[in-house]
């Protein structure tokens, strides 16, 4: 059964995805605002592209120090960006609508394994403020895939990030000026 660990930067929060073998997630780099303000809103540097291991919520097992995980979105209907308040190490983004959604993006920076290669890379700077995108409709499909799979088999409800249909820890909104702040930290 493949495994892959994580944890924050100081060890507080530690635990595993499992089972997943390499079909079972797709290795993503985006280059978005929104991924990168998860690190300047904890105050840490703009790191100018994200490292995602994109999988389902329930292959998520923190094994330790869950106590120390913490919510917060950049706007009141934006993603969940979850972290481990005891470092301020930016963790995983889950959707916010739905735990049926079962869609997770465990951050890269916070795996402990290697991981395989970058199949995926979203937000791509080209010259004139314009992006590209590369492999996102297999993103796409492998997403939708493992969220049919986890409806089907009812597993999307062994999801460490929601209760009864809510998310297991109340999100902080950003204020207007906390997400300039954030957004701000993030070099065009
Ligand atoms: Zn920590
Ligand atoms: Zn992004």
């Amino acid at each position: 059964m493949g495994t892959l660990g994580f944890k924050c930067r100081c060890g507080e929060l530690a635990g595993e995805l499992r089972p997943v073998e390499p079909r079972d997630y797709t290795h993503v780099v985006c280059h978005c605002a929104d991924c990168r303000s998860h690190y300047t809103h904890l105050g840490l540097a703009d790191p100018e592209k994200v490292g995602i291991v994109q999988t389902s919520q329930d292959r998520v097992h923190i094994t330790k120090g869950g106590e120390n995980l913490r919510v917060f979105r950049l706007s009141p209907k934006g993603a969940l960006r979850w972290y481990a308040t005891c470092c301020d190490t930016p963790l995983f983004y889950t959707p916010a609508a739905s735990p049926r959604m079962t869609h997770v993006g465990v951050m890269t920076d916070a795996v402990t394994e290697s991981v395989k290669p970058v199949e995926v890379r979203g937000y791509v700077p080209a010259g004139d403020g314009k992006v590209t995108h590369e492999g996102v409709a297999r993103m796409g499909r492998a997403m939708l895939g493992r969220m049919a799979a986890a409806n089907l088999s009812g597993r999307w409800r062994d999801s460490p990030f929601f209760e009864d249909g809510a998310p297991a820890v109340p999100p902080q909104v950003l204020t207007r000026e906390e997400r300039a702040a954030a957004l701000m930290g993030v070099r065009a």
